[in-house]
């Protein structure tokens, strides 16, 4: 389809042709379904795309546009998320960095302005001045701070208060709830985890039995639910597995059933990932089920270090693939498949995943390097690496 260069001994790192792929299409056996029928429409899609034969090329200065323009305008297909600015921030600021691109000290300086009027007076962090702390956008601000990496960004965060909305989530059984009175589910207790981990308040009595919580998320297909009981999912996987990291507790995962689960999320013919069985390709599940990989890469090691792994269990040749040539709006910005219009967070999760697929132990970067590579993150917080060691290091001063 593509020439690429590949100085590897993996015997999974294969190019992928256009005729092969046609294998790969969707057999419905004669049953159709509205499942299938959608399936169907996305593979004739994604197959008009790779039978172009381009050559994957990141639009790194289109992209970078669009995440300019958005700090400072939205249209009002974002009305909805009036109660995710924190998100917002994190979501751009983030795609930025994966790029490479810094912004101007002042910009910076009114971003941290804007988070700190989020910031609730009994701790954590609100959609928009005056909202409810909630424990996704508190995250989503701790990382947006973290990216800014100023003193007056960390400063910002008042630790005192957090510690405080921490504890008054925290349910008797382990869980946390997203707010007071809220749902609980797992995203809580990633949060919750990451926020305390990154700002240096974490202490194992306000994670009093959420260990075990999260064990029980741990579905019969090997991925994680939102709670227990519940369907296995992209997102909910990586906020379990990363929780479990940041605990200390990864051996309470049946680390064979995750494995056997994830690897099979990684769609024949698109390349990308799909976020549960039986579901469409997305592309922000290249980050959700992308970056379980190297967590999981970092446990098999720890369990045997002579393993010889050098790349990810996943065809990270494939999900550049989907993301490059599937994934790019022409005006800039990524998006979950053909089709389908460009936003922030989808531009963020489908760089993230990006990331992930190229900086593997031995690098794995699809088209030119010089102008596709992007920077690597850390998966458990979905932050730069760099940024996660600046910042823990002054936290911990
Ligand atoms: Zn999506």
């Amino acid at each position: 389809m593509f020439s690429f260069k590949f100085e590897t001994d993996n015997d999974l790192m294969m190019s992928r042709n256009y005729n092969d792929l046609l294998k790969f299409k969707l057999n419905d056996e004669g049953c159709r379904t509205t499942s299938s029928n959608e399936q169907e429409k996305v593979e004739k899609n994604v197959l008009l795309l790779y039978k172009l034969n381009k050559e994957p090329i990141l639009d790194r200065h289109k992209h970078i546009k669009f995440l300019k323009k958005s700090l400072i305008y939205l249209t009002t297909n974002y009305e909805c998320l009036d109660s995710s600015r924190p998100w917002l921030c994190y979501w751009i600021l983030h795609s930025l960095q994966i790029l490479n691109e810094r912004l101007d000290d002042k910009i910076y300086s009114n971003i941290v302005k804007f988070l700190s009027k989020c910031q609730s007076q009994h701790g954590g962090f609100g959609g928009g001045p005056g909202q409810l702390p909630h424990l996704a956008t508190t995250y989503a601000a701790v990382n947006a701070l973290y990216i800014i990496g100023t003193k007056e960004a960390y400063e910002a965060i008042n630790r005192n208060t957090l510690v405080q909305f921490l504890i008054s989530l925290h349910g008797e059984d382990g869980s946390f709830s997203m707010h007071y009175d809220g749902e609980a589910d797992i995203r809580g207790a990633y949060c919750a985890l990451s926020v305390a981990k990154l700002t240096d308040t974490f202490t194992p009595e306000i994670f009093n039995g959420t260990a075990k919580w999260i064990q029980r998320c741990q579905t019969w297909e090997g991925g994680f639910g939102g709670c227990p009981g519940m369907e296995a999912h992209g997102g909910y996987a990586l906020c379990g597995l990363a929780s479990l990291v940041l605990l200390g507790k990864t051996d309470l995962c049946n680390l064979t059933s995750l494995i056997r689960w994830a690897v099979n999320k990684q769609m024949l013919l698109e390349g990308g990932f799909q976020g549960r069985t039986n579901k469409l390709v997305d592309g922000c599940y290249s980050f959700w089920h992308g970056g379980i990989f190297p967590i999981i890469h970092a446990i098999l090691l720890k369990q045997n270090p002579n393993l010889k792994l050098k790349y990810w269990l996943f065809d990270q040749n494939a999900l550049q693939e989907y993301l490059l040539i599937c994934c790019q709006d022409s005006d800039g910005g990524l998006l979950d498949k053909p089709e389908k219009g460009r936003d922030v967070y989808h531009t963020c999760y489908a760089l993230s995943g990006l990331s992930v697929a190229q900086n593997s132990e031995c690098p794995v970067i699809n088209g030119p390097q010089d102008i596709n590579s992007v920077n690597p993150i850390q998966p458990v917080y979905n932050l730069e690496l760099s940024t996660v060691m600046n910042g823990l290091a002054y936290f911990k001063l």
